[in-house]
């Protein structure tokens, strides 16, 4: 590298003593200097051009791995906070590659070394499967970006700002011939009835392995005012514009049903994302 340098240096020393005289004469021409100069005037304007184009490319280069670099950093950072990996080695990140943004949170180096998680297959059916932390309860679920599966429950379970999210991929009716557990049992936690067809959430009912079902109305987003026979199983909350007209209205069955929804629809993304990565 510094090599290469001391080549340019040369070049541009040696075009430097073709162009410069000193003392040059205030009287006289001389013809064989001025064309000395001109070819040295030539060979400069070449290597400006030159080295202004080698010093864009090597930018973007720069650029590129700074880029890189800073994304390995975050990564690192959230594999040492969700403690996946330690390298008791590692220092942190070096401040004369990081841009200001990404030096700001400060990246906390355990002393120990930590165990993985350990993520397992779940089957949701006979050919697709999602890795999930197998778990036994609910209360095992920790707040770190991972998705748990507990086991007891059939659902898979994560915790975002600390709110648990808990549920499994349902069916979803097209049709309205008798949908089985879209809709909460009003025996909450007392149901005694084993065939009973509503919904039980498990965190409410022990020992429930139900996954609720939606109908596909759930997805479809009603306004306020406007008038559908299938209002209430619909989704009333979610237009930034009508926020405050909605929320104020919305049921608890339909929060538990948003809740499920939601659960749903990030399982169903994560399905995506194993097996249909683009
Ligand atoms: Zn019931």
């Amino acid at each position: 590298m510094f090599e290469l340098l001391g080549v340019l240096r040369k070049t541009v020393n040696e075009a430097l003593n073709e162009c410069i005289v000193e003392n040059p004469s205030t009287t006289s021409i001389d013809l064989h200097r001025m064309k000395e100069r001109e070819r040295a005037l030539s060979k400069i304007t070449d290597l400006h051009a030159g080295i202004n184009t080698f010093a864009r490319e090597v930018e973007a280069l720069l650029q590129t791995c700074r880029t890189q670099y800073e994304s390995d950093i975050a990564l690192m950072g959230s594999f040492l906070k969700s403690k996946h990996v330690v390298n008791e080695t590692w220092s942190g990140p070096s401040k004369r590659f990081m841009s200001k943004t990404i030096m700001s949170p400060p990246v906390t180096i355990p002393t120990s070394i930590t165990t993985p998680p350990e993520y397992s297959k779940v089957s949701i059916v006979d050919s697709y499967n999602l890795m999930a932390i197998r778990v036994s309860e609910f209360s095992e679920i920790k707040t770190n970006g991972d998705l748990y599966y507990v086991e007891s429950a059939d659902h898979f379970a994560f915790k975002i700002a600390n709110v648990l999210f808990h549920g499994n991929i349902g069916n979803i009716y097209t049709s309205e011939n008798d949908p089985t557990r879209v809709k909460n049992c009003k025996f909450r936690g007392n149901c005694t009835n084993k065939e009973c067809m509503y919904y039980h959430d498990p965190l409410h009912n022990p020992g429930s392995r139900d996954v609720r079902n939606f109908i596909s109305n759930s997805w479809q987003y009603i306004s306020p005012g406007c008038q559908y026979k299938n209002r209430t199983r619909s989704r009333r909350f979610g237009s930034r514009e009508y926020i405050e007209a909605d929320l104020p209205t919305i049921t608890p069955e339909e929060v538990d049903r948003f809740y499920d929804q939601t659960v749903h629809d990030l399982l169903c993304s994560l399905m995506l994302n194993r097996y249909h990565h683009v």
